[in-house]
């Protein structure tokens, strides 16, 4: 049978989806075999050439800011920036709803941010702040529908969400991005892992899910450091606690530890609090992490071969982008 070349020609063009429909108009007239041959054509490249919407980003995440504040729009402006040069392409998140948020958090905390009713010294008071926190969910909840490709989705939104607790905001966060996203997974999941190698410990995520059978949360966090919970492993919540300094082998010496227990809790499903703080540059932890630790961080995650996504947390320094980068080349 002859190559297909009318196919090929089609992916030189930015819209995926519209090659798509192109490709399958055009082979309508074609026989069966030659249909099924352009259908795998199709679908090698979609899955390895093409990473047609693995990453979820608004541009109206970059619409507010507090000067001084380290969580500042140019983090994330600065890494959306080379993930186009470097070709990924993005969709678009809608604000998540109600509904979501009240899967984890109280209705108190939900309407004092709406009303901006709230004082708290790490989580600027900002107009529309609300909206923008519902976008920023809407970012995880995005990619939770993306990771059914069981290629890997990533958030690359602001703000982040992991210490955000039920009842309580903190640490930057307002609404617990993975938490809302992980909620609304175990209505279709049996069993999520949710994986955090935030130099943070996710103080709010544990508090979410601590003692619920269906998600096993594990943490890699600096000790001492804010918000000062994590030391110990309780329940479904396991924690591997750093010392300042905790290098590149030392670390992944602890990462495979915990994904062995990732291992034997067998989920369907692996949801990760991405944070980028521990980089041996990161004005906010003494963790040495390097590049490359990201790079196998993502490549252990994705030998599971299992239904993934991921979220933004934290990540302060100037070299925040290759982090993000390294980990998406493991990752995806
Ligand atoms: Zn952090």
């Amino acid at each position: 049978m002859e190559e297909p070349h009318l196919f090929f020609s089609h992916f030189d063009t930015e819209n995926g989806s519209l090659i798509i429909s192109t490709i399958l108009q055009e082979i309508l007239p074609c026989s069966m075999s030659e249909r099924s041959m352009a259908l795998q054509v199709i679908l090698k490249y979609s899955k390895r050439n093409l990473p047609i919407m693995k990453v979820v980003f608004s541009p109206r995440c970059l619409e507010f800011r507090e000067p001084g504040h380290p969580e500042s729009p140019e983090r994330v402006k600065h890494a959306h920036k080379l993930l186009v040069q470097k070709r990924y392409e993005f969709t678009e998140p809608s604000p998540c709803t109600e509904e979501d948020l009240l899967r984890v958090h109280t209705r108190e905390l939900m309407e004092s941010v709406q009303e901006n009713s709230f004082f708290n010294f790490d989580c600027p008071n900002i107009p529309h702040i609300y909206d923008y926190a519902r976008l920023s969910a809407g970012g995880a909840l995005l990619a939770l529908d993306l990771s059914i490709s069981d290629e890997g989705s990533f958030s690359l939104m602001r703000p982040p969400g992991h210490h955000a607790s039920r009842s309580r905001l903190g640490g930057f966060c307002y609404f617990n991005n993975i938490a809302i996203a992980v909620a609304k997974a175990l209505e279709t999941c049996e069993k999520v892992a949710v994986i955090d190698f935030d130099c943070h410990h996710g103080n709010g995520t544990q508090a979410i899910f601590m003692g619920n059978e269906r998600v096993l949360y594990v943490s890699w966090h600096q000790v001492p450091l804010y918000p000062g919970t994590g030391h110990e492993s309780k329940s479904n919540c396991l924690n591997y606690p750093m010392r300042p300094g905790t290098d590149h082998e030392a670390f992944m010496r602890l990462f495979e530890r915990g994904l062995e227990e990732v291992e034997t809790f067998n989920p369907d499903l692996i949801a990760v609090s991405a944070g980028f703080d521990g980089y041996i540059g990161d004005p906010l932890s003494m963790l040495r992490f390097e590049k490359r630790t990201y790079l196998e961080i993502g490549e252990k995650i994705k030998s599971f071969d299992i239904p993934r996504f991921a979220v933004l947390e934290g990540g302060y320094g100037v070299e925040l982008p290759e982090c993000i980068l390294e980990f998406l080349q493991g990752f995806f």
